[in-house]
């Protein structure tokens, strides 16, 4: 494919940024995959601006962008960095593009002056959080192995007194899929209506745990069985992720695409507080791999976007990802929801981009689709329950959260 081609084939894919401000971390999750998380440095202003120039200026930005600083913990640089950065980004926005902030944060950190700047910005707000104490306080901890449930909770209340909206994300691990009423009865008690479940993954050095349950997809649709029914029961739940973010894709008029950032080129772009640049899963940047460059396409501060995407190494996992991506559309019936899945959870699980089926797929893909066409089996003979399915898929389609995992 010539040049042209390529640049005109990825016009306007942009449509996220992954910013990380600093790989550091103020706690030390044992499931943590981040190689870095105990580095202090933090990106420069003049490295966002430089950033954003070059996005705005290139073929690749979308009308609409998501900026999402993330990994390691977004909140241990100051809201004063964010301020500057904000103003920097809206001074270099051209009319044409729009963009949205959005932060995934473990809440410990979070004061009214955070909230201030959430509100402001209108920041798209997630916070990490495993459900009540016992089962949050088994993973999520401070480097000397505290509990960290206490000043997440307080990061919490404070997003509530102060009129924030906000999502959680729960990682779900073994301990949790016995457990959906007990997490419902901590969300509904805890005022927190919006929920995503990631479930816990072998990422880099991390091994799962709860890839080594036996039954574990069963297990997991079990879990979601339970939790949808009982949270729609109550009325008290706005947003399911694994539910209400998978119905507009499940029910889909035929045409329709399935757009999977995560094996498009520059689709999401992942810079690192050196400048760094990736691509594709966001948890990529921070491995090695001698076949990619580590993954790394280029520089910002050195670098043009477009020398990055004819880089060999932005060619090399593109290559084999598009041959992941193809041998999943032929061989998995899930492949019109997924989309060919993420290609870290390729490489880590089973050594290459061009794999297809893996234990994650089971849980993220395969298990939440098969409890949606379970329930739309039951209820296909009743048109008032159809038409609340409908109604939901549409409802869920509107939802803002782009929820990094
Ligand atoms: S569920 Fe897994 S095997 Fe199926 S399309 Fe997705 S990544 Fe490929």
């Amino acid at each position: 494919m010539s040049n042209d081609a390529l640049v005109c084939e990825l016009n306007g894919v942009m449509d996220t940024v992954v910013v990380q401000p600093t790989p550091f971390c103020n706690i030390a999750c044992t499931y943590c995959y981040l190689p870095d998380r105990d580095a202090k440095s933090v990106i420069a202003v003049d490295t966002v601006k430089t950033l954003f120039r070059k996005i705005f200026a290139s073929p690749y930005a979308a009308p609409e962008i998501t900026i999402i600083w993330h990994a390691g913990e977004p909140l241990v640089v100051p809201v004063a960095f964010y301020r500057q950065a904000f103003e920097a980004i809206e001074a270099l926005r051209t009319e044409a593009i729009e963009v949205r902030h959005s932060f995934q944060t473990n809440g410990m950190l979070i004061t009214s002056e955070w909230c201030d700047l959430f509100k402001q910005y209108e920041v798209g707000v997630g916070v990490s959080i495993d459900g009540p104490k016992p089962l949050h306080d088994a993973h999520r901890v401070t480097r000397s192995g505290r509990g960290t449930f206490d000043k997440t909770m307080g990061g919490i209340r404070c997003l509530q007194r102060e009129g924030v909206p906000f999502h959680v994300i729960t990682v779900v691990g073994k301990d949790h899929l016995d457990n959906p009423d007990r997490l419902i009865d901590f969300y509904i008690e805890s005022g927190i209506e919006d929920v995503c479940f990631n479930v816990e993954e072998s990422e880099g050095a991390h091994v799962s745990s709860l890839f080594a349950a036996s039954d574990l997809q069963a297990r997991y649709a079990k879990f979601l069985t339970r939790f949808w029914s009982l949270a729609r029961g109550t009325g008290k739940f706005n947003f399911i992720r694994e539910i209400d973010g998978l119905l507009p894709l499940v029910f889909r008029p035929n045409e329709s695409l399935m757009r999977n950032q995560q094996v498009i080129p520059f689709a999401m772009l992942n810079v690192d507080c050196h400048g760094n640049v990736s691509s594709f899963s966001p948890e990529l940047l921070g491995y090695k791999h001698p076949a990619y460059n580590d993954f790394i396409v280029g520089n910002i501060l050195t670098d043009e976007l477009e020398d990055m995407m004819q880089s060999g190494a932005m060619q090399a996992m593109r290559r084999d990802i598009e041959a992941g991506v193809q041998a999943c559309q032929a061989e998995c019936g899930y492949f019109s929801v997924c989309g060919g899945g993420a290609p870290v959870n390729k490489l880590s699980e089973r050594g290459s981009f061009r794999a297809t089926r893996t234990s994650y797929c089971a849980l993220a893909q395969i298990a939440p689709v098969d409890v949606i066409l379970a329930a739309f089996d039951r209820v296909a003979d009743d048109p008032d329950a159809i038409a609340a399915l409908a109604k939901a898929s549409s409802a869920a389609a509107q939802w803002p959260v782009t929820a990094v995992t």
